[in-house]
């Protein structure tokens, strides 16, 4: 079960890029009537730093100003001005291994479903966060639970977004995931087929070695799938986007989530069913590890 943090995120230390400025991370504040708070009007980034650099900088922040207009608004700065803040904010926390938060969402001036005068704000927050499973998930898996909730239709909400309002069957998901004993949930789409967990992507290997991950036509097309695609395909591996059934997983030899906090993790169990950490697994696992720097290359 996931623990709060020792200190809570509001009583940290530090600065927080804030509209422009860095201000006092306890005065990172805003009122409780915020247009994003009610109405989910908020797109976000996670990223990694290694060894003090931001991993697919500008990747992440591209894909910031894209989840803002999908969300019909637009960043109030260029993508290098946010590029830049983010290798700032880094610096001025101390922060070498770690985890960027970008977020953008619409302020306070109007309180309603229609809220096109509201202003859009941009804070830019960083903290050390080592791994986001526990050490024994590198050797023996995750467990991840099917959830009850399934990753909505393309024209059901903006999925293509790395909106806020997307994460609240995340985090129902989740809970109910780890309610039941399990680290994660394996979610759905809207068709039944299999999707992605909650904050990563799937992959899934069968008897005939081909790495198969399905089509992101209803959910993010992660960062980190990307480069794990490419880097599997470097060492000849095939790789298969196509649409896997429930059914399926049950012959599977292998199973791994991507993302940018899971990074390649593997899954050890889903519901009832048991997985091996096979050698394409720890293959990639170790690619990953030698491209962002944390084993030698
Ligand atoms: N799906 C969801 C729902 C996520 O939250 C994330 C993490 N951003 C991913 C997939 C993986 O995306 P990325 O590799 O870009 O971090």
């Amino acid at each position: 079960m996931a623990t709060p943090n020792a200190t809570p995120f509001h009583e940290m230390d530090g600065w927080i890029w804030y509209d422009g400025k860095l201000v006092p991370w306890r005065e990172a504040t805003l009122h409780v009537l915020t247009h994003a708070l009610h109405y989910a009007s908020c797109v976000f980034e996670g990223e990694r730093v290694y060894s003090g650099q931001i991993f697919k900088l500008r990747d992440h922040t591209e894909r910031l100003f894209k989840s803002a207009g999908i969300l019909g608004f637009d960043i109030p700065w260029t993508v290098d001005q946010i590029d830049a803040a983010c290798v700032e904010v880094c610096a001025v926390n101390k922060i070498v291994d770690g985890y960027v938060r970008p977020v953008a969402w619409r302020g306070s001036e109007q309180m309603g479903v229609s809220a096109p005068g509201t202003k859009i704000h941009v804070a830019i927050a960083v903290w050390a966060w080592p791994s986001y499973f526990s050490p024994e998930a590198r050797t023996k898996g995750i467990s991840m639970k099917t959830s009850t909730w399934r990753r909505p239709a393309p024209d059901t909400a903006p999925v293509h977004a790395k909106a806020s309002g997307l994460y609240m069957i995340c985090t129902l998901s989740k809970h109910e995931a780890e309610a039941a004993g399990y680290d994660d949930a394996l979610m759905l789409d809207w068709k039944g087929r299999v999707a992605e967990g909650t904050g990563a992507n799937i992959f899934v290997i069968f008897a005939d070695g081909k790495i198969n991950t399905p089509p992101t036509d209803c959910f993010l097309n992660g960062i980190t799938r990307q480069t794990v695609m490419t880097l599997a395909r470097d060492r000849g591996y095939e790789v298969v986007e196509r649409h896997i059934e429930p059914s399926e997983l049950k012959t599977a030899k292998e199973i791994f989530v991507t993302g940018t906090a899971a990074e390649v993790t593997p899954v050890g169990k889903i519901d009832d069913m048991t997985f091996t950490v096979g050698p394409i697994t720890q293959a990639m696992m170790t690619d990953y590890d030698r491209l962002v720097g944390r084993a030698p290359a």
